[in-house]
């Protein structure tokens, strides 16, 4: 079965490798002229791990990366809200790991090309227009930006892992128009530092109109010790503050600083670290609504282009990886390519549009809002703000509606 994946993101090379290992002839085509080691940080749930340890990659995973030893939350006044272990040290099989988006990327690209040939990862080539009948698909691409066409593919199946501008979902939704603005600005960046709380922490603070995040992706990148700190500052703007959706779109740091100057904590110094940055990007923190399908005859939707999200509880990367392998069984178990596309939806699409709703709500990141509503000046005391029966509950609800609920996970171990 010849497959053609339109996309080279985190989701079509991740679906690449997948499909290949399972036997399919695989060609994935890509808009940019060159696959590059761009973004920031980026943090991968242990399901997401599983199914990249199950490709072959965790290796060369944790020489990039560093393994999340524990999930924090804190009000804008740093005091903890809540505090949890991450990944092995909660108990999962695999780790939660933050790497740089970059050097994932390419690792996953060395790997495609390795199994499918350099030769089948067609740079410049952006979709223009699929089609599927019932017997095949044909897919027209051009170069980006031109309407000179450059190539007309055939095969059985086409995927959709074009991101959030996703041409082949705007042929089945045309009318869809732009993603939705949540009216807030991510801001984000990477910068050198000393290791802060256990060295391997992931934390937030503040609350939904306000936040800081930070994570060390690095570990050791140069002889102080220090490790390389990729950070968020999420900023509310409001409606009329939206921006273009370019991963690349650079920020101003003035601005931001002057934001964040006084979120200096005795574990953490928010301003030092933005500071620290060469170089900051914004992007609007946005999503699209659930889809009531993905698949249409033979041709489907994965990643970013099926079920968009907000970038909340480390989601966003993590089910598009879950697409692949789900996509992969499904194409193993069907003969019948149009039926696996579809068994494929009705595992993936229910399970995903949860999270995006969930995410709305702010998913796990709900508690920081309880606090900052019910005690705005800080506490003195957390259980008189928030039980710890109603952080624990949170907590557990997302993990079960995200997928990475700890015993039904570990009861995956091959
Ligand atoms: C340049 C870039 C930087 C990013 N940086 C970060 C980051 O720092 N932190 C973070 O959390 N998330 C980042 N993301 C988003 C994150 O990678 C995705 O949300 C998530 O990994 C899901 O991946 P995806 O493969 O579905 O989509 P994407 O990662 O968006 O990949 C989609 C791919 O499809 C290609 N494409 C688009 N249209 C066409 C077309 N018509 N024909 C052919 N190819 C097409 C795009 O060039 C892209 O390579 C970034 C995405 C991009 C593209």
């Amino acid at each position: 079965m010849k497959i053609i994946i339109v996309g080279a993101g985190i989701g079509g090379l991740t679906t690449a490798l997948s499909l290949h290992k399972a036997g399919f002839e695989v060609h994935v085509y890509e808009s940019s002229t060159e696959i590059k080691a761009l973004g920031v940080g980026i943090n991968f749930l242990p399901h997401a791990i599983r199914v990249l340890t199950n490709l072959g990659l965790l290796d060369e995973l944790l020489k990039i990366g560093v393994e999340t030893r524990e999930l924090c939350y804190f009000n804008k006044f740093g005091q903890l809200i809540w505090q949890e272990p991450r990944g092995k040290f909660a108990g999962y099989i695999w780790p939660q790991l933050s790497v740089h988006r970059g050097a994932l990327m390419m690792i996953l690209l060395r790997a495609v090309k390795a199994a499918i040939g350099g030769g089948n990862v067609h740079t410049g080539h952006h979709l223009k227009s699929c089609i599927s009948t019932k017997e095949k698909v044909a897919a027209t691409f051009t170069t980006k930006g031109t309407d000179e066409i450059i190539a007309h593919v055939e095969g059985d199946v086409l995927i959709g892992a074009d991101g959030i501008h996703s041409v082949v979902r705007r042929q089945f939704y045309p009318d869809e128009g732009i993603p939705k603005f949540s009216g807030i600005i991510l801001h984000r960046g990477m910068s050198m530092g000393k290791p802060f709380l256990s060295g391997s922490s992931m934390i937030m603070a503040g609350s939904v109109d306000k936040k800081f995040i930070a994570y060390p992706i690095s570990d050791e990148v140069d002889e102080n010790g220090n490790q390389l700190i990729n950070w968020i500052a999420d900023l509310r703007v409001g409606p009329d503050g939206n921006i273009l959706r370019d991963w690349n779109r650079t920020a101003d740091k003035h601005k931001l600083l002057s934001e964040f100057s006084s979120w200096k904590f005795d574990w953490l110094n928010a301003p030092e670290i933005i500071n620290g940055a060469d170089a900051i990007y914004e992007f609007p923190m946005s999503d699209r609504d659930p889809l009531p399908r993905w698949s249409f005859d033979r041709i489907t939707l994965l990643g970013d282009a099926a079920h968009p999200m907000y970038p909340i509880g480390s989601n966003g990367a993590s089910q598009a990886i879950l697409d692949a392998e789900i996509l992969t069984a499904s194409l193993m178990q069907n003969t019948d390519a149009i039926a696996a596309l579809e068994e494929y939806q009705n595992i993936r699409l229910p399970q995903t549009t949860a999270i995006i709703l969930q995410n709305r709500q702010m998913g796990p990141e709900q508690v920081m809002e309880i606090v900052a509503e019910r005690a705005p000046d800080g506490f003195t005391d957390l259980y008189d703000v928030i039980s710890r029966e109603e952080l624990e509950g949170i907590a557990a609800r997302y993990k079960k509606i995200a997928g990475f609920e700890k015993e039904e996970l570990n009861a995956k171990a091959k």
